[in-house]
């Protein structure tokens, strides 16, 4: 790569207005990689004076973070618990009545499985200025990397995005006659723990024990592990590899095109 052409090309994009003293810009931050990162979130970025992130956002992009700006982990560290929901919308109005220029960092895309409206109408309710980035989100970033094309002319006319997390009493309550169509690929987010429910509601609507599934883990950094089986086999495996969040199940025929010796292209350094 040529810096200078590199710079120009960047300068030839469009810049935003800068982040405002008291204004929260909430950024996706893609997958893992930083080479995923939007050029819109970089820039942003390098303005911050406060970033407030979880652990999602690994630290190959936190490295990237100006060396003055001040970093908040609202994610759950080991054996603790999660910010409530709540108290991360307090603490993001909070901080921007201090004037300070505020990014809340997100895994993925904000708007997806990422709580991006709820703490957006907590800063609208209380006046305060905010923009919204997209990120690359887990489901295409992952796909990708493993080598799966999520809808193929032959394989899948459709892509379903679907949250895989149990609800209290232990159940999923999705539409499983949809999801069991032929004909198109289910990602599955956060699902790791819930791979019993979702392989026997599927099967008794239909779809074939033999489908083939994948299950990305860490999916796009140095990290990733990839792994591949048949919707019988995926409460097995993901106890047999020991498969842990953040990971992805895909399930469909194109995960059967997903070549093994594809590697990702990241750095050693990058971990999630
Ligand atoms: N807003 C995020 C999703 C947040 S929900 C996005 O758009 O990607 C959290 C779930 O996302 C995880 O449980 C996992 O299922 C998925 N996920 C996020 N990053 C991932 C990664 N690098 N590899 C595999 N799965 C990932």
């Amino acid at each position: 790569m040529h810096p200078p052409i590199l710079n120009q090309m960047l300068s030839s994009v469009p810049d935003d207005s800068p982040l405002q003293p008291g204004e929260v810009a909430l950024i996706g931050a893609g997958p893992g990689d930083p080479g995923l990162l939007t050029v819109r979130a970089l820039r942003l970025l390098a303005q911050a004076d406060t970033v407030i992130y979880d652990r999602l956002v690994g630290a190959g992009i936190m490295a990237l973070l100006p060396p003055q700006c001040q970093t908040i982990y609202v994610g759950k560290a080991a054996g603790d618990h999660v910010l409530p929901q709540e108290e991360i919308n307090q603490l993001l109005v909070r901080l921007a009545r201090t004037g300070k220029r505020i990014v809340r960092l997100k895994g993925g895309d904000p708007y997806i499985f990422g709580r991006g409206g709820e703490e957006i109408e907590d800063l609208r309710h209380a006046g305060l200025s905010y923009r919204v980035i997209p990120g690359i989100t887990a489901a295409s970033g992952c796909a990708t990397y493993a080598g799966i094309p999520l809808t193929h002319r032959d394989h899948a006319q459709s892509c379903t995005l679907v949250t895989g997390h149990l609800k209290k009493d232990g159940e999923l309550d999705l539409n499983w006659q949809a999801l069991a169509q032929p004909g198109q690929t289910l990602v599955f987010y956060m699902g790791v723990n819930s791979t019993v429910v979702i392989t026997e509601n599927l099967t008794a609507a239909g779809l074939a024990a033999e489908t083939p599934v994948a299950v990305i883990e860490r999916g796009t950094t140095a990290q990733q592990r990839v792994l591949r089986s048949t919707l019988d086999d995926l409460p097995r495996l993901v106890a047999r590899e020991d498969i842990r969040p953040p990971s992805l199940l895909i399930i469909g025929s194109v995960t059967a095109l997903a070549y093994d010796e594809f590697q990702p292209v990241v750095q050693e350094s990058v971990a999630c």
